[in-house]
C-alpha cells in the first residue's frame, strides 16, 4: 500500500569527474531525477540519513577492487537508512525503517531482500550506520577476531577519533586491554579519547614524528596494532610491536588521495624476527559475528560504559561537503548526513 502521494521525483548526487588526488566539490554533481515506483518485492524508502565513508574514495578511480567503481553520471550509491513510504514486498509496511545500500539520494527504490529492517525504538536509526552497523562490526571483528586481541594486550590504534577507531580503542579497554594508546590528527580529539573514551595515552600525529610519539605513549612496546591510516603509522607500529604481536590493516586514509604513494614501510624485515603478523580484514567475511557484536555493543551503549559520537551534516546537498569534510578529519566519531 502506498502513502497518499509519493513523491515522483528527488535529488541524487552523481559523480560528475574522477578526483584526481583530493577530491573537490566539482567532482560531484547534485541532480534532480525521477523516482521510480517500487515494483513487486521492492520498497520505496525516504532516506533519514546517508552514511559518507574513506572507501568511498576508492570507488572514485577506475580501477578494479572488492567494490565496484561508481561510474561517471550516475547516481553513487552507499549504506543509508531510512522509512518505507510505498511498498510491494510482503513483510515491508508504510512506517518500516530500513537499512540499504542505496544512499547519496533522497528517494530509493530498492529490492526489500537486499534490505535489513532495524528498530529506530533500540537505538537512534543513525547509529545503524555506524555503531551497530558496518563501522562497529570493523571495530570488533577487526580487533577480537583479525588482530587475536586477548586480556592484557597493549593495543596502539591510528584514526582513533573517527568511527572505526573511537569504538577499537573502547572496545579493546571493555575486554581488558592493559593499556590503550591512540592517534588523531587534534588537540581536541586528543583530549577526547584520553578524558571521555578512556585511552591511558593519545597524541596528535601532526605535532611531530609518530614513532617518536608512539615511543613515549608506549614505554613497553604494543603488541596489537589497529591500522586505519597505512604510512609512518604502519612504520611505527611495526618498530614497537613486541614479539607476536599482531596488526590489523583496516585502511590506508594517509594513502587515499596521494598521487604518488609512499613506498612501504623501510622496516618491514622486523617482521621477521619478532614473528609478527601482519593481517588484510574486510568487514564483509565477518557477518556471522553480527548477532554477537549487535548484543554485546547495544548493551555497552544501554549500560553508559561505551561513548559513542556522531558529526552530523544536514541536508542532502550537502553530502559531497560532508564526504570531504570526512577525509580531511572534519568529523569526531562516525559522519553522517541528516536529510
Ligand atoms: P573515520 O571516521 O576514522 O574518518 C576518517 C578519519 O581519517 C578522519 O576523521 C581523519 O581524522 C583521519 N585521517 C584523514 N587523513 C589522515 C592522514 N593522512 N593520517 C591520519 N589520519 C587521517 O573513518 P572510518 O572510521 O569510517 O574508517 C577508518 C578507516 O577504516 C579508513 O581507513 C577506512 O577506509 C577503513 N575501513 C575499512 C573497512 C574494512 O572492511 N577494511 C571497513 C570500514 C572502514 P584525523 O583528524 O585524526 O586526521
Amino acid at each position: 500500500m502506498a502513502e497518499q502521494a509519493t513523491p515522483t521525483t528527488g535529488r541524487e548526487w552523481q559523480l560528475a569527474a574522477r578526483p584526481q588526488g583530493w577530491p573537490t566539490p566539482a567532482d560531484f554533481t547534485l541532480v534532480e531525477a525521477p523516482v521510480q515506483q517500487p515494483g513487486p518485492g521492492q520498497i520505496l524508502v525516504r532516506n533519514a540519513f546517508l552514511s559518507v565513508d574513506p572507501y568511498m574514495r576508492g570507488r572514485m578511480n577506475d580501477v578494479k577492487s572488492y567494490v565496484p567503481p561508481f561510474a561517471i553520471g550516475a547516481a553513487m550509491d552507499g549504506g543509508a537508512v531510512g522509512y518505507v513510504i510505498a511498498s510491494e514486498a510482503e513483510g515491508f509496511e508504510v512506517g518500516d525503517a530500513v537499512l540499504h545500500g542505496l544512499g547519496w539520494r533522497e528517494y530509493a527504490t530498492v529490492d526489500a531482500a537486499r534490505t535489513v529492517k532495524v528498530d529506530p525504538q533500540l537505538a537512534p536509526l543513525s547509529f545503524y550506520l555506524g555503531v551497530l552497523g558496518m563501522p562497529g562490526l570493523t571495530a570488533y571483528a577487526g580487533l577480537l577476531d583479525v588482530a587475536s586481541f586477548k586480556e592484557g594486550d597493549t593495543v596502539f590504534v591510528s584514526g582513533a577519533a573517527g568511527a572505526v577507531g573511537s569504538l577499537v580503542g573502547q572496545i579493546a579497554r571493555l575486554k581488558g586491554a592493559k593499556r590503550v594508546i591512540g592517534s588523531a590528527g587534534s588537540a581536541d580529539k586528543v583530549a577526547r579519547l584520553v578524558e571521555d573514551y578512556g585511552f591511558d595515552a593519545a597524541f596528535n600525529y601532526k605535532d611531530g614524528p609518530v614513532l617518536a610519539q608512539l615511543a613515549e605513549a608506549a614505554p613497553d612496546g604494543i603488541d596489537v596494532y589497529f591500522d586505519n591510516v597505512g604510512g609512518d603509522h604502519l612504520e611505527a607500529a611495526i618498530s614497537l610491536l613486541n614479539v607476536n604481536g599482531r596488526a590489523t590493516l583496516c585502511g590506508a586514509i594517509a594513502q587515499y588521495n596521494e598521487t604518488n604513494p609512499p613506498v612501504g614501510p623501510r622496516n618491514l624485515a622486523l617482521v621477521i624476527g619478532k614473528r609478527l603478523r601482519l593481517q588484510g580484514m574486510l568487514v564483509g567475511d565477518h557477518a556471522a559475528r553480527q548477532q554477537q557484536f549487535v548484543a554485546e555493543m547495544a548493551g555497552w551503549l544501554r549500560d553508559g560504559t561505551l561513548t559513542y559520537d556522531e558529526t552530523v551534516v544536514e541536508g542532502v546537498e550537502n553530502t559531497a561537503d560532508a564526504f570531504i569534510g570526512l577525509l580531511r578529519g572534519a568529523n569526531t566519531g562516525k559522519m553522517v548526513v541528516k536529510l
